[in-house]
């Protein structure tokens, strides 16, 4: 539940004059105004709370339902297989000029492979 919503609502109520009148003037439900001021999250379902909002003039919320890691059961990408996740920026390796800046893996290989310089 959105405090927007309940704040909302509220003031809906006040300015009608009560619960009734102010379910009657949105034309929702006055058991889904009175749960959702009551903060009775399980009895609302979130398209519910969205034509409440509609009603009211917020804008809409959005949830999306993402599949839990098998593995730990948390929330990333991929399976850790019991693993800790650590979260890196992914980068594409700049390419180099120059020998120097190459990395030492490609270096060696180079080196290893006899591979000449071609810029
Ligand atoms: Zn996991």
């Amino acid at each position: 539940m959105n405090p927007d919503t309940i704040v909302a609502i509220n003031s809906a109520i006040k300015s009608a004059g009560g619960l009734r009148k102010a379910a009657a003037h949105l034309k929702v439900s006055a058991g889904t105004l009175s749960d959702i001021v009551n903060s009775r999250h399980e009895h609302v379902r979130l398209r519910t709370e969205n034509a409440v909002r509609a009603a009211l003039g917020l804008p809409t919320l959005h949830y999306h339902t993402v599949p839990a890691c098998p593995d730990c059961g948390s929330i990333h990408t991929g399976r850790c297989k019991g693993r800790a996740v650590e979260v890196r920026p992914v980068r594409k390796p700049r390419p180099f000029t120059r020998w120097a800046d190459a990395p030492t893996r490609e270096l060696a290989q180079a080196l290893i492979n006899r591979q000449e310089y071609q810029p």
